[in-house]
């Protein structure tokens, strides 16, 4: 098989192979690579761009973990540890109302707080507010934490949280599907199986949910390939992700980033890409201009991207690791992404396209 086979069969409408995948990402074949992603997003989800004007919210950074690759987490007594009330959450959100919120993203650290009645309260005041507000809260990795504590199902779990308001599941947490390099980066979380299931749980509740990668750090283009196919699978099977977001490894404060000769960081526009090519049944792609740069996440739209992610309005997690630092309101966003000749469409998590 060569370049042009592969090249046939993407253009055919044909799934791509691991064997076709590890083809196009040859360096020589970039060119090729990036025409047929932009030709599979112009056929199959057009020229719009979806954003959000999405609030952040990090309940505590306070963490019963310490993963390797993590700048987030803090311990108790720690100057730099946080712990947010309901009623300062509330705060929060009445606080931004006025940049046309219309989701809030709600992610922390494994901490006995922050338990099924944090939550009840955090997402009742959240939502009266107003009720229109879109609740994106907590990964799989969350979800599986706050079964053990209370001792109970992780479908019961989310039953409680859509009772309270829960709207879709953010795709963190999900690191490499390759369960040798997860006890590298994250020894004490969820196994690839483990974290894949909560999804399918979640996904036959009727939960949209999204799903991330981690790149950049000690992962081969292999083991990028294995994470595909494995989302690939659950979403044939369920058909509930739908967003796909490749997350940039940060060094920055955090220990594996001290030991940089295991690190092996990676272009980001052959894998989106390939994301766009070999993920044919999720049908957005995201790039996070904060965790890349504008520039670079502007470039990515001539890559298969087709959203822009969201004002960040309270991005913790990005600035504390080294990534741009940016108030990006809806208008500034709208006319990034004109500047690039697509057409701005502001959406929310809950919202779901389908594939042509
Ligand atoms: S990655 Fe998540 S679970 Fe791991 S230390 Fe950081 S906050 Fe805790």
């Amino acid at each position: 098989m060569n370049i042009h086979d592969v090249e046939n069969n993407v253009r055919s409408g044909k799934r791509i192979t691991r064997e076709e995948a590890h083809i196009l990402l040859q360096e020589e074949n970039w060119p090729i690579l990036q025409t047929l992603a932009n030709e599979k997003r112009i056929k199959e989800v057009g020229d719009e761009v979806f954003y959000a004007v999405t609030l952040f919210l990090y309940p505590t950074n306070l963490c019963e973990l310490n993963c390797p690759f993590c700048s987030y987490y803090a311990k108790p007594g720690w100057k730099n540890a946080w712990f947010m009330t309901p009623a300062e959450i509330e705060e929060k959100v009445k606080a931004n109302l006025h940049y046309g919120l219309n989701e809030v993203h709600i992610v922390g650290g494994l901490w006995h707080e922050c338990d099924l009645g944090y939550y009840k309260e955090t997402f009742e005041r959240i939502k009266s507010l107003d009720s229109d507000i879109h609740i994106k809260a907590l990964t799989a990795v969350e979800y599986d934490y706050l079964a053990r504590l209370h001792g109970i199902s992780v479908e019961e779990v989310l039953d409680r949280m859509v009772s309270y308001g829960l709207g879709s599941i953010p795709g963190g947490g999900a690191e490499v599907f390759v369960d040798s390099l997860r006890e590298k980066l994250a020894p004490g979380k969820i196994d690839s199986d483990t974290f894949l299931n909560i999804h399918r749980i979640a996904h036959k509740k009727g939960l949209s949910t999204n799903i991330t990668l981690l790149y950049g750090s000690i992962e081969e283009w292999d083991d990028i390939i294995t994470h595909f196919e494995k989302v690939r699978n659950l979403q044939d099977e369920t058909g509930g992700f739908t967003t796909f977001i490749p997350l940039k490894y940060h060094d920055e404060n955090n220990a594996l980033g001290k030991r940089k000769q295991r690190l092996k960081p990676k272009d980001a526009r052959p894998l989106y890409a390939l994301a766009r090519i070999f993920l044919d049944n999720i049908p957005i792609l995201k790039a996070l201009w904060n965790y890349q740069g504008v520039p670079l996440a502007l470039e990515l739209l001539d890559w298969g991207v087709n959203d822009f992610a969201s004002t960040a309005l309270d991005e913790k997690v990005i600035t504390m690791a080294g990534g741009v630092q940016i108030k990006m309101d809806g208008p500034t966003m709208e006319n990034l992404i004109l500047s690039k000749g697509r057409k701005p469409q502001k959406v929310h998590s809950g919202f779901r396209m389908a594939c042509n």
